[in-house]
């Protein structure tokens, strides 16, 4: 519709079809109300407030440089109230049970969304999970918490959804030349996700809200033909003449497909000893290594929004901090603002932490992973499993000095910094417990050394982060996955193995759920487009 020329702020301007987009900020209370919103999107726009019926958020951000912090909305102004809903439902998917099957191995992130995917495509996906449904791993993760048992087919990384479900749900990544992180977004909202993670410049779903999704996603898979074994942990690969023929199950079952897109995140570490076993190529890559930081989340409100109280209409506060040190990275990692640091162990007999928080991030605590990035040790390309060894040696550590439970080693963080013991230790939400250790004991020198840099750093940028309120908590070990699998740049398969596709984080091509998803995506795509047997 042409609205024809009108004019504001002594300007005259031609509109078609009105639609218009506007930045503004706003202080929090007005930005909570999309009457005043619509005004100042208006105001801003030159617009005559008759003219606008409907305004609509497509961004919002805190920015929170300032005393005073501000909301950033990029606004959608119209001539009509309308505006199109998100979707409330996912698409209907295609037939596919006479489809071409693929196998897929591991039903996290990239798992789902390659299952997805190769349904668009008309291909039957087969996900083969080692761990138990949504509903059935729960129990698991209270025996974890209460009674120090890991299972290793089911836990915090392992099971339904993969590390994905009990994670934090923190949507945002720096992957966005990947592929269409926006279209991954809608299909979590498709699915059951909140729509403001369309909007929020730092999407968060919350542990709570994931498993009702990743459900879904599970039965819409399901109801057009495709199939998702539980308890199905794969333990060999069915290749002759340079061609996977299928997978072999743990439980003696055969499955047989000429694609299979290996999707296990970075702890299937027997994976990555049977590719190695078999000949079948792996390499050492970089990862991280350090401890989850953990303090009340008041003081993290008080140093980033400059006020000894927050305002209840900004959100818990959260950060992000980089530092070199000595020649190496070190950085905050999956900051969890209201959250709980959760005990990701995949096996019994080590210790590993990270982190998650709930969709109101109301937990009185705010915790992150600071981690310093590591290089493959030296004769890694002789053995390339040499860092997943010594990575499971100071877990395997951790849980030596934490009692030989899942009680984590800790110390406080000032005296970390000033090498002395810590006599006691705060309130902490790692539901295990924690144990006092000088964590120089613990952690590597090159880690623990650059550690105690990286903070006073941090400490120094942020003023209250130093603090003996804090306290570290170890080890953070799985940030990424210490090796990589190599695939051929055009077809994304293993260079040695026709139809075996390695993919996500296991593989060493994402780090998060968005980018895994995407990875999922892509693999999906490059098994399409290959040619039948
Ligand atoms: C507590 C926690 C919080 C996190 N918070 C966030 C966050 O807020 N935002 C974010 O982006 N990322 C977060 N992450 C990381 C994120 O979950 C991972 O990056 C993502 O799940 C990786 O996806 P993936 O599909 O590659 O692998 P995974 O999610 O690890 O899935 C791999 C699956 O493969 C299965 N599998 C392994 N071996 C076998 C086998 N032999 N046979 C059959 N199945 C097998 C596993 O059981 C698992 O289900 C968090 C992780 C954790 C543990």
């Amino acid at each position: 519709m042409d609205v024809g020329p009108w004019s504001g702020n002594g300007r005259t301007l031609h509109l078609c079809a009105m639609h218009r987009t506007v930045d503004i900020a706003l202080p929090p209370r007005e930005a909570a109300d999309p009457a005043l919103v619509r005004e100042a999107a208006a105001e801003a726009a030159a617009m005559p407030l008759e003219i606008v019926k409907g305004a609509r958020i497509l961004k919002r951000s805190i920015d929170a440089r300032s005393k005073q912090p501000l909301v950033r909305l990029r606004v959608e102004l119209s001539d009509s109230a309308e505006f199109p809903a998100p979707l409330a439902a996912p698409p209907p998917l295609r037939d596919v049970s006479g489809g071409r099957p693929v196998i897929i191995v591991g039903c996290g992130p990239a798992g789902l969304f390659a299952a997805l995917r190769l349904i668009g495509h008309g291909l039957r996906p087969i996900i083969l999970e080692r761990g138990k449904d949504v509903r059935a791993r729960r129990r698991d993760l209270a025996a974890i918490n209460r009674e120090h048992l890991v299972d290793p087919d089911s836990n915090y990384c392992f099971g339904e959804g993969g590390a994905g479900t009990y994670s934090d749900g923190k949507l945002y990544t720096r992957s966005d030349k990947r592929g269409d992180v926006a279209a991954v977004l809608r299909t979590f909202v498709a699915f059951g996700a909140p729509p403001d993670i369309l909007v929020d410049a730092h999407p968060h779903i919350g542990t709570n809200k994931l498993p009702h999704i990743i459900t879904a996603m599970r039965q819409a898979i399901i109801s057009v033909g495709g199939s998702v074994h539980f308890g199905c942990r794969v333990n060999d690969f069915l290749v002759s003449q340079g061609r996977i023929h299928g997978v072999r199950t743990a439980q003696g079952t055969e499955h047989l497909a000429d694609s299979v897109v290996l999707a296990t995140g970075h702890s299937a570490r027997d994976i990555l000893e049977l590719l190695h076993s078999k000949g079948i190529r792996i390499e050492a890559k970089s990862f991280a290594m350090g401890v989850r930081i953990e303090h009340p989340q008041a003081v993290i409100d008080r140093i980033r929004y400059h006020s000894a109280q927050r305002d209840p209409l900004l959100p818990p506060a959260s950060y992000s901090v980089v530092q070199q040190v000595e020649g190496r990275g070190v950085y905050s990692f999956c900051m969890c603002p209201g959250g709980i640091i959760a005990p990701c162990a995949t096996a019994p007999g080590e210790v590993v932490t990270n982190g998650w928080s709930p969709s109101k991030r109301n937990n009185p605590f705010a915790n992150s992973g600071i981690v310093v990035a590591v290089d493959p040790p030296a004769g890694s390309d002789r053995d390339p499993l040499a860092a997943m060894r010594w990575q499971g040696q100071v877990e395997q550590a951790a849980w030596r000095m934490g009692g030989e439970r899942q009680c984590a080693p800790a110390q406080r963080m000032e005296d970390f910094i000033r090498r002395r013991p810590s006599s006691d230790l705060p309130a902490c939400s790692y539901p295990p417990g924690i144990v006092p250790v000088p964590l120089d004991e613990l952690l590597p020198a090159a880690v623990s050394l650059r550690l105690r840099g990286g903070l006073q750093a941090f400490g120094e940028k942020m003023r209250g982060y130093r603090s003996n309120e804090a306290v570290l908590v170890a080890v953070e070990s799985r940030t990424s996955s210490p090796v990589r699998i190599p695939r051929d740049p055009g077809t994304l398969a293993h260079p040695q193995v026709q139809g075996l596709y390695p993919c996500a984080e296991g593989a060493g091509y994402a780090g998060g759920i968005v980018s895994a998803a995407l990875d999922g995506e892509r693999v999906a795509d490059a098994v399409a487009v290959r040619p039948g047997p």
